[in-house]
């Protein structure tokens, strides 16, 4: 019998837990009685230093069902570290990641079953349409991947975490040691057979977002330093492109003098270069220093969670 772990990173969501876990145990009964998983089946919350009562309401669900099991780690991590830490952590031949805020359709747990059964190891829930999103959402999201897209990694649009993964895959996931976790990025390069499963992302249940903007453009950048060194061969580029260019107009300045009457001390020449150079060099000053910044978290190698308790 197919043992399932259904995988749920959790911070400050006192308010949305009963209900999800009430969603969650009602669609496993469902899956138990049509013999699709076994009864060691659970649902494993992690709890990601939340401030609030999500922990509590961790350890009175596990009291009122068993198979509601709980990871407590010592601080906040991060959505990133504290998925890893559950997928990392628990039992079960199959496990399911996803967000404790029911945006996620559960309804789509049975199909990515049925794709597990056909022979993926990895199964994607990739977002039907955004229409649940802001504008702003969906328009910085469509950009970024086409940003990734263009220095050349491999992601699977409107994926976000909600994935079905094997034993076999998880196995494979613990032999990446980076610290700057972009798991979405990660996961295409594990391999294995893949398949996908569409699903309607719903509103968030309750509670607002956990991810604000500058959690968002840290994480953004994750994903484009932990998989691509395109920016720093563009900052060469565009460094040699500026070095010819400067050649050409100083070859024109020296023709001018030479051949004309027609040269004019220039406030222009000097000063625009000076501030479009050095505008340009603290830019890719920027961009090296944050791939820098990169490899220092990277080599010091710290963990990259810490459990306190486990139910
Ligand atoms: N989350 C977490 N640690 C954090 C931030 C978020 O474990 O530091 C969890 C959160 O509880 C939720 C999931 O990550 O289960 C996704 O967060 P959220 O729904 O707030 O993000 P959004 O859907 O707004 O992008
Ligand atoms: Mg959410």
């Amino acid at each position: 019998m197919l043992r399932l772990n259904l995988v749920i990173p959790c911070f400050n969501e006192e308010e949305v837990l009963p209900e999800t876990t009430r969603q969650l145990l009602a669609q496993m009964d469902r899956l138990l009685a049509d013999g699709a998983i076994g009864p060691e089946s659970e649902i494993t919350f992690i709890d990601d230093g939340s401030r609030d009562r999500t922990w509590q309401t961790i350890e009175s669900l596990h009291a009122a069902d068993p198979r509601v099991r709980g990871i407590k780690l010592s601080r906040n991590r991060g959505h990133q570290n504290a998925l890893l830490a559950g997928l990392m952590s628990v039992q079960g031949d199959v496990v399911i990641s996803l967000d404790a805020d029911l945006q996620d359709d559960v309804g789509a747990i049975p199909r990515m079953l049925e794709a597990h059964r056909d022979g993926a190891d990895v199964v994607f829930g990739v977002r039907s349409c955004r229409v649940t999103d802001t504008f702003f959402k969906r328009f910085t999201a469509q950009t970024y991947y086409k940003v990734l897209h263009s220095f050349g990694v491999e992601i699977l649009p409107d994926h976000a975490d909600y994935r079905l993964m094997s034993r076999r895959a998880l196995d494979a996931l613990r032999d990446f040691r980076e610290v700057n976790l972009f798991l979405r990025g990660i996961i295409p390069l594990l391999g294995f057979r893949t398949a996908i499963v569409k699903y309607e992302r719903n509103a968030r249940f309750a509670g607002e977002s956990k991810y604000p903007l500058h959690k968002m453009l840290a994480f953004a950048f994750d994903g484009i330093a932990s998989f691509s060194s395109k920016p720093l061969q563009w900052s060469a580029y565009v460094g040699a492109c500026i070095s010819v260019g400067a050649l050409l107009i100083g070859l024109w300045a020296i023709f001018i003098r030479l051949f004309t009457n027609l040269s004019v001390p220039g406030w222009a020449s000097t000063v625009i270069p000076m501030y479009f150079l050095g505008g340009l060099q603290l830019l890719f000053l920027g961009v090296i220093g944050g791939y820098v910044a990169k490899i220092y978290s990277e080599t010091k190698q710290r963990p990259r969670f810490i459990v306190e308790t486990t139910l």
